[in-house]
């Protein structure tokens, strides 16, 4: 393989660090690869506009919780598969994954043949 794997370990990195302060703006984090959105700002409300309003911001913390997250399991299972010598490999195949399959999408679990 003649990917520069170290280039791609910094790009990973550096994407962990800034999902991880955006996640933290919507969501307090519960573990490793968790984070629970958080619900509201001030959660003792009783005005009925309020309360509609913070349900609001509670459904978005929600769906902005839920992509971060997913995108920060990925990233963290690409950087495992570093360590692990796996990297750039296809999770179906095991063939290489296409240089710039990578370069586009550092955090490709499969080549393009399997990307669906
Ligand atoms: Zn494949």
């Amino acid at each position: 393989m003649n990917i520069d794997i170290q280039r791609h370990k910094n790009i990973l990195e550096a994407e962990l660090k800034r999902l991880e302060a955006e996640i933290l703006e919507v969501a307090e984090k519960e573990s490793d690869l968790t984070w629970e959105a958080k619900q509201t700002e001030d959660g003792t409300t009783t005005e009925r506009e309020d309360v509609a309003e913070s349900m609001e911001n509670y459904e978005s913390n929600f769906s902005i919780t839920s992509t971060l997250e997913k995108e920060i399991v990925d990233i963290k299972n690409a950087l495992d598969k570093i360590d692990a010598n796996t990297y750039g490999l296809c999770e179906v195949c095991q063939a290489e994954i296409e240089e710039g399959r990578l370069n586009a999408k550092p955090d490709a679990r499969t080549c393009e043949l399997h990307m669906n």
